[in-house]
């Protein structure tokens, strides 16, 4: 039986013609040259016209039967084929797609992929982690809302061509990111696919501005120790060089002036470490009964040298989601401040209380207090209210700024508040630790 057939997008023979049609044609190629014979048999011989009708009629129906049973086979068999090579084909398409994934999900990049209607089709696993939760088959703008990647990507679309943008994320952290966009080859099915590769800038935008940053601070805040030292120097090698009493009095000033060169740099450094991971949130478990504890103890000596005493009252146990050594300079700050600036013989409190899933805890002190214009400004770093009296107690003007930075590392928030000539508290919200 002739092959009636063209060739399907799987590359198998598939039936032109649907099956009806198919075995009019077979039947009728047979018993029209039946009926010329049987008609001729009818003319010519002593065969009655009814008799050779009749044969004829028998054997048009047996060749019906017998070609639509042969036709039958053939379909079943064909559909079989057809069923398995679609399979086959679905099941290679499949493991190619798992395989992709598995490279994709495997990438330290995140990347996603989506079609020409801007709807995307996958994102890998550091995509998630960096853009939370987004559906495949949704507008690109949910996993991504920032108008000039949008726009890029509609060009890309547009075009067929390439393209590097560099954008900010705001939310949960501020993030500087780049991407790429290309146009993926047709597959031969005609559907277009595009990919976005995105490259996390922010480290390397924070180093940039945290060392500048850094240069500036040093240089201004250890040139006038360093004048000093300087100055004394001077004066020991001129005109205090036979003078013991002198001597004396410059090298405790030489002294104390060295300490707070070394305390600034050492809290400088501090910060920039806090800040340049501030995006990254801490991975460990943190008890504030151990952490505060622990500083309370060491703070109560330097305390009690201006008759003053520290109360703590804190829910226990008390677990946040956070690095203890950076809680710890955290409250160690907050309690120096309310030691240093509290009025002597007072008393500083400690004292906590879970709202919902936060702990708040307040540092409370009975001091001058701050004045309401200079509370938003607190936390810059070097800035103070009275430079004199902060150096004074030897501040460094650091303290607050790194309190902020470890607070926002931490998810959390700060909040001061303060009565001039009654105290003033700090009080930082952390999220608790999950379960
Ligand atoms: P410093 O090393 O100068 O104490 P901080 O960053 O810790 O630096 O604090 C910044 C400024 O905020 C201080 O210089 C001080 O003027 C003010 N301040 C901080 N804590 C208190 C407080 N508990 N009471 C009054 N003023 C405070």
């Amino acid at each position: 039986m002739s092959d009636i057939s063209r060739k399907n997008p799987a590359g198998e023979h598939a039936p032109l013609l649907p099956f009806p049609a198919r075995f009019l044609t077979c039947w009728s190629l047979f018993v029209v040259p039946c009926a010329a014979i049987f008609g001729g048999f009818a003319a010519n011989t002593d065969v009655s016209p009814r008799t050779a009708l009749l044969c004829f009629a028998g054997l048009a129906a047996l060749s019906a039967f017998v070609i639509r049973s042969l036709l039958a086979a053939q379909w079943r068999a064909h559909s079989g084929t057809v069923a398995a090579v679609r399979d086959t084909a679905n099941a290679r398409a499949a493991a190619d797609d798992a395989a992709l994934r598995t490279v994709l999900d495997g990438l330290q990049l995140p990347v996603l992929l989506f079609d020409d209607q801007r709807r995307i089709r996958f994102l890998n696993l550091p995509a998630r982690d960096l853009l939370g939760p987004v559906s495949p088959g949704k507008d690109f703008a949910t996993a991504i809302r920032n108008p000039e990647i949008l726009a890029a990507i509609d060009r890309v679309i547009r075009s067929g061509s390439s393209e590097t943008v560099e954008f900010r994320r705001q939310q949960p952290v501020s993030r500087l990111l780049r991407a790429r966009i290309e146009s993926l080859p047709d597959p031969g099915d005609g559907t277009r696919s595009f990919i976005v590769m995105l490259d996390d800038m922010t480290d390397s935008e924070r180093m940039r501005e945290v060392r500048s940053d850094f240069v500036a601070d040093v240089s201004h805040e250890l040139r006038t120790p360093l004048a000093s030292v300087l100055s004394i120097v001077e004066t020991l090698n001129g005109a205090a060089r036979n003078d013991p009493d002198a001597q004396k009095r410059f090298m405790v000033i030489l002294d104390e002036q060295a300490k707070r060169m070394a305390r600034i740099v050492d809290d400088l450094l501090s910060l920039s470490r806090i800040e340049m991971n501030e995006h990254r949130p801490p991975e460990g478990i943190a008890e504030l009964n151990e952490v505060i504890g622990g500083i309370v103890e060491s703070s109560r000596l330097i305390a009690g040298e201006r008759d003053m005493t520290i109360t703590v009252d804190m829910p226990s146990p008390c677990e946040v989601a956070g690095d203890s050594l950076e809680l710890s300079r955290l409250f160690q700050n907050l309690i120096d401040n309310a030691v240093k600036y509290g009025e002597a013989g007072t008393a500083v409190s400690v004292f906590g209380r879970f709202v919902d899933d936060t702990v708040h805890v307040t540092v409370q002190d009975r001091g001058a207090g701050i004045p309401r214009e200079h509370i938003p400004r607190l936390t810059e770093r070097f800035y103070r209210v009275d430079k004199g009296r902060s150096r004074a107690a030897g501040g460094t003007g650091l303290g607050l700024a790194i309190v902020k930075h470890v607070v926002s590392r931490h998810r959390g928030r700060l909040r001061i508040e303060s009565d001039e000539g009654k105290g003033s508290r700090f009080t930082v919200e952390l999220p608790l630790a999950p379960g």
